[in-house]
């Protein structure tokens, strides 16, 4: 397969959209990126990485970052994860409140807000230093030592966080909260706000499309079964009430991040990762969402 070609192709055809969409302005420190920005990165199992654009830049990857907790939760819980979170997928915005409410504190699914909210209270009791352990663990996924969140963001987010305060209080009513409701919120925006390019999101990436390789990285540990089980809630979850939309679209499991990237997999094939800031009313990259949509028509490799 020419992928150097077809990103070229890929680059090109997503051009009349590059404008549509606005950048997360919710976020304060976010509002700043150039809205212009572009870049892929497409890492096959076995043939290296291709890109094209601002695929060396780095930018906050926001809700991408729950593949990670997610990962780190699942390794030390296991099974037992599920009696505090679901694996369903909720049809609602990423910070909606109305489901936790009528579900008693029990998020649907690990990667809309509440849920990661219950990961990160997990870390946080599982380990004296979850942030630390946390960076660990993606800087081993991705191979490079040097990524770091970006406190300024995560401060930002925190000043404005009106609605993400209002669910990790509703989930502490709920007792699906051990630690204190501060300790969780600072954890879960300090891992939203770490800084990655797509070729170090797309090398994190491949372990979890690799599920034939043994998963283990900084100590975190994760059997082929629970691997393929992550890309399932990827799949189902991964885009909030856009899940159908990116799987009737795309055919991959993925996770997108308001930072404007998309991050995804084809299992036994390749990982890839896009960015672009402009996002559509559910907070989803348009552009990236275009280009992975053309990925998978012209290469045939989706799961379908
Ligand atoms: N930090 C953002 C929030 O909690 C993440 C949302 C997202 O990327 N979808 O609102």
């Amino acid at each position: 397969m020419d992928y150097k070609t077809i990103l070229e192709n890929i680059h090109a055809s997503v051009q009349p959209y590059s404008c549509v969409g606005k950048v997360a302005d919710y976020i304060p420190e976010l509002a700043k990126v150039n809205p212009d920005k572009f870049g892929i990165c497409l890492n096959t199992i076995d043939d290296g990485d291709y890109s094209i654009g601002d695929s060396g830049e780095r930018f906050s990857i926001q809700s991408i970052s729950k593949v990670f907790a997610l990962a780190m939760a699942l390794s030390i819980k296991g099974e037992a994860l599920w009696s505090r979170v679901g694996k369903e997928p909720s049809g609602t915005a990423f910070n909606s409140l109305v489901q936790l409410e009528v579900e008693h504190g029990i998020p649907r699914n690990p990667f809309i807000n509440a849920g990661a909210m219950v990961v990160a209270d997990i870390l946080l009791t599982s380990f004296d230093n979850s942030a630390e352990r946390y960076l660990e663990f993606v800087r081993a996924l991705c191979g490079k030592d040097d990524i770091c969140y970006n406190e300024q963001v995560a401060r930002s987010e925190r000043e404005t966080a009106y609605l993400n305060a209002a669910i990790a209080n509703l989930l502490k009513y709920h007792k699906n909260i051990d630690c204190d409701v501060e300790e969780v919120l600072r954890l879960y925006f300090l891992t939203c706000s770490l800084e990655m390019n797509c070729h170090e999101l797309a090398r994190a990436f491949l372990a979890f499309a690799n599920h034939a390789e043994p998963f283990s990285y900084a100590g975190i540990e994760l059997t082929r079964s629970q691997i393929k089980r992550m890309n399932a809630i990827m799949q189902t979850c991964g885009f909030y009430d856009e899940a159908g939309e990116f799987s009737y679209l795309v055919g991959l499991p993925g996770k997108s991040g308001v930072g404007g990237g998309i991050a995804a997999i084809c299992p036994m094939r390749y990982s890839v990762a896009v960015w672009s800031p402009r996002l559509n009313s559910k907070g989803n990259s348009v552009m990236g969402m275009k280009a992975l949509e053309e990925l998978t028509t012209i290469t045939s490799e989706s799961i379908f």
